[in-house]
């Protein structure tokens, strides 16, 4: 156990997030220390960090950065910075600058690596190139079907192998929600930029049941889904059918999100999906015969017992199928996953299997004329690394964006779903989330809509 005494700071959070990079959360303990007699706190493995007092907190991290570096002989890539959304402090750094200085001055302040620092400076080129503004004053909605064929081994969404009947009673449910949401938007004059279905699995629903949840939407709403960005996940493959696809072109739906996560069939059995990667290649078939415009394929670097050559057999493979946005996730196993609980420091392993895979993402798709558009990081991923979305030009989605943003309020319906109101004037959004559970979100469903009422203050 390290025990680290940081002199003079107010809490312990950025510290704890820095150190869980390095070590695992029972191997050391940070204590917020402050006056000048430390010697007789010092053991063994206790180090005292920042002894001269310095006030400023990036500079402490970078301290405690490099005694954590020499103590575990690594150097994280992404340095001192810990937070979900790097892209933010990259772009306030472009204000006023061009990128290239942002770059040099990330890597002062946060140490970081030139790879992470030039991928930050090609989304923010993209970005800044590419997409407008946010338009605080339009709302994003999103719908969540947290329903699957089988779970994943490192799920930890809300996603459940549910009866019929149990599902038809949500989906009822659900239907109400949205007229409910509908309405109030309606009143507050809200216009949405974007929505998004997605879960789960929303193609767990039949055809009808697609076209008379996005019909519900596009009422409820006042949108055309042909002229508004769209997309519906489709995650699994084992869940499309030429039908369901036919429907949601019909109603005007351009965008969908087929999931291999590997393309080969041995990951796949062993991470629990129930189907094949020949079910993904008549998933995309089915797709491009029905004439989706955009294709998303979410990749996973760092599945049990992969290598570099399997992921990179993948991630060349569904650029074959023609998907046009790929989203590259490292590996997170968060609490409530099997793998989690079948091997709870899973995430601290394969740290530079997954390296190699992010650099060689990044250079297949940069040679196949992909561009990176968002980028977010989560708690307990391999290495501490990223996930980054990839797009062809003029294919990024502005509801993934938005999100990063966090400047535009986001209704969010159905079980699972987390909805944040903006207040622009501070600049602050604030959480309102459904349970995640379907079964108490269908007993609980008047609070359900009560909530939904905090979007406009009450
Ligand atoms: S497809 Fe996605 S939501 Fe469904 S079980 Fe797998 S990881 Fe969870």
């Amino acid at each position: 156990m390290y025990r680290f005494y940081i002199n003079n700071i107010d809490d312990d959070y950025h510290f704890t997030e820095l150190a869980r990079v390095f070590l695992p959360d029972d191997g050391f303990e940070i204590i917020a220390y402050k006056g000048n007699s430390i010697a007789d706190l010092l053991g063994k493995n206790s180090y005292l960090v920042n002894a001269s007092g310095e006030s400023d907190r990036e500079s402490i991290k970078r301290e405690f950065y490099g005694l954590l570096s020499d103590i575990c002989g690594i150097r994280p890539p992404w340095g001192t910075l810990t937070g979900v959304r790097p892209l933010k402090p990259a772009l306030a750094l472009c204000s006023g600058n061009s990128v290239s200085v942002m770059e040099n001055l990330m890597k002062e302040k946060y140490l970081m690596s030139d790879d992470k620092t030039s991928l930050l400076a090609d989304i923010a080129d993209y970005q800044l190139s590419n997409i407008s503004g946010v338009p605080w004053e339009k709302a994003s909605l999103y719908i969540g079907i947290p329903f699957c064929p089988t779970r994943c081994a490192y799920c930890s969404f809300a996603s459940n192998v549910a009866p019929a009947e149990e599902r038809v009673l949500y989906f009822n449910d659900l239907l109400k929600e949205i007229d409910y949401a509908g309405k109030q938007a309606a009143e507050h004059g809200t216009v949405l930029e974007s929505i998004y279905i997605g879960g789960g699995t929303p193609t767990t629903l039949d055809a009808e049941q697609l076209r008379v949840l996005i019909e519900k939407t596009a009422a409820a709403f006042n949108v055309d889904p042909s002229s508004i960005e769209f997309t519906v996940e489709a995650g699994r493959p084992d869940t499309i059918t030429a039908d369901k696809l036919r429907a949601l072109k019909e109603l005007g739906i351009q965008r969908i999100s087929i999931n291999p996560q590997s393309m080969k069939d041995e990951t796949l059995r062993l991470i629990g999906r129930d189907h094949t990667a020949d079910d993904i290649r008549r998933g995309y078939s089915l797709a491009k015969e029905a004439g989706f415009e955009v294709i998303n394929a979410d990749l996973i670097a760092g599945l049990p017992e992969e290598d570099e050559n399997d992921f990179t057999a993948s991630l060349e493979e569904v650029i074959r199928l023609g998907a046009n946005n790929i989203t590259i996730h490292t590996l997170s196993v968060k609490r409530g996953s099997r793998l989690k609980e079948s091997d709870p420091v899973y995430y601290r392993k394969n740290a530079d299997t997954v390296s190699n895979m992010l650099d060689i993402s990044r250079r297949v798709l940069t040679e196949a004329g992909f561009r990176p558009y968002y980028i977010y990081r989560q708690k307990h991923q391999i290495g501490a690394l990223e996930n980054v979305g990839w797009c062809r030009p003029g294919t990024h989605s502005i509801y993934n964006v938005r999100i990063m943003e966090d400047k535009q309020t986001i209704i969010g319906l159905g079980a699972g779903a987390v909805g944040k109101v903006y207040y622009p004037s501070e600049d602050r959004l604030e959480r309102i989330a459904n349970v995640s559970n379907y079964r108490i979100y269908s007993e609980r469903f008047d609070e359900m809509l009560e909530r939904k009422n905090k979007y406009y203050g009450g």
